[in-house]
């Protein structure tokens, strides 16, 4: 079978952009793949968090991807800083890529613009993922379109890599959802839907009750035309709504502009509200009734060891490979 890998940072809750970008697609390639899906606490880390909120935010991002229908039984979850390879790999991936490489990355310049006091870590976080996803054999990465130029970085690396030192790493190809890989935010479509945002009303968290939602979809930034239809580059507001509801309900995103033609945006929001909880509830009650029982941390326990056995002897071959050996 070939392998997946993919994570999500414990830096807030899920939003449904990080659901629609990435984990429906975690669920979609359990069967067919074999499948580990970490909760990457390190890159987490890049930025200023609260210890007690991380803490609780890892384990409340595993209950989310079970809840969301990743299956224990059939996909490795586990938790990044549990497995030391990751960053006993990314140090060598870091001896290996440029600064200006690195300097190029279109995350590190928002997120750097973002802070006060930027760590190093911020600038180093590509050579973590480039580890996360060559420890484990990688061939496809389910992620946002947001991480396309990390993913082109890691594919220079294993190019650079396995030409350098006749290494045998594997070419990884990211998996990025045609209609939904970048889901804007509600307060400013113009920009990423992040579950970082400091403005609460941006995002859908996976968590929010049903009323906030259905709050924060009547508030989304719209246009006032008044009219339903697709156009990204003049009316951001209602095609970001449009792609939402088209991945919450199955439906295409023209058959949304035939059914609401007639329509203001009030109803199309109501009906878009409707499609989301409809969706989040089930997954919200799965989330809750995990995070009350036991099974969390025997799942993680499990999937740290299965992680680290797979991981540790990557590393191996690729401290062979180097020469970081007696
Ligand atoms: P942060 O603001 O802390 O970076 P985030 O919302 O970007 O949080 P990540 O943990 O960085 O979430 O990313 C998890 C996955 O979700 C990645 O595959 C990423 O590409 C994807 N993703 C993030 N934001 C979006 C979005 N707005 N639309 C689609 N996919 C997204
Ligand atoms: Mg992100």
């Amino acid at each position: 079978k070939k392998k997946v890998f993919s994570g999500a940072q414990p830096s807030g809750m899920l939003t449904i952009g990080n659901y629609i970008g990435a984990i429906k697609n975690f669920v979609a390639l359990q069967d067919d793949y074999d499948c580990t899906y970490c909760i990457v606490n390190q890159h987490a880390i890049t930025v200023p968090q609260d210890p007690k909120e991380l803490k609780e935010r890892t384990r409340g991002l595993a209950a989310l991807y079970i809840a969301c229908g990743v299956d224990p039984e059939k996909s490795t979850i586990f938790v990044q800083s549990e497995v030391p390879a990751h960053a006993q790999a990314a140090w060598i991936v870091q001896c290996n890529t440029y600064i200006g490489e690195l300097e190029r990355m279109t995350q590190f310049k928002d997120k750097s613009t973002k802070q006060d006091a930027v760590s190093a870590g911020l600038l180093t976080y590509p050579p973590l993922m480039v580890a996360d996803i060559i420890l484990y054999d990688a061939d496809l990465v389910p992620v946002g379109e947001d991480q396309k130029q990390h993913l082109e970085l890691t594919r220079d690396f294993v190019q650079r890599f396995n030409n350098r030192y006749e290494g045998d790493l594997i070419m990884p190809e990211p998996l990025i959802p045609e209609a939904g890989g970048r889901i804007m935010s509600l307060q400013d479509p113009t920009s990423k839907m992040s579950k970082s945002d400091q403005n609460k009303k941006g995002f859908i968290s996976m968590l929010d009750d049903p009323s906030i939602i259905r709050k924060k979809i009547k508030s989304a930034k719209t246009d006032s035309s008044g009219v339903i239809e697709y156009d990204k580059e003049n009316k951001p507001g209602i095609s970001n709504l449009l792609t939402i509801f088209a991945n919450f309900s199955g439906k295409s995103i023209q058959e949304l502009e035939a059914e609401f033609a007639d329509s203001g945006y009030g109803h199309f929001k109501e009906k878009l509200a409707d499609a989301v909880v409809s969706v989040l509830e089930p997954i919200q009650e799965r989330y809750y009734k995990l995070m009350e029982s036991g099974e969390l941390d025997a799942i993680l326990d499990e999937g740290a060891q299965r992680a680290n056995a797979y991981a540790n002897s990557t590393l191996n071959r690729i401290e062979t490979a180097i020469g970081l050996q007696r």
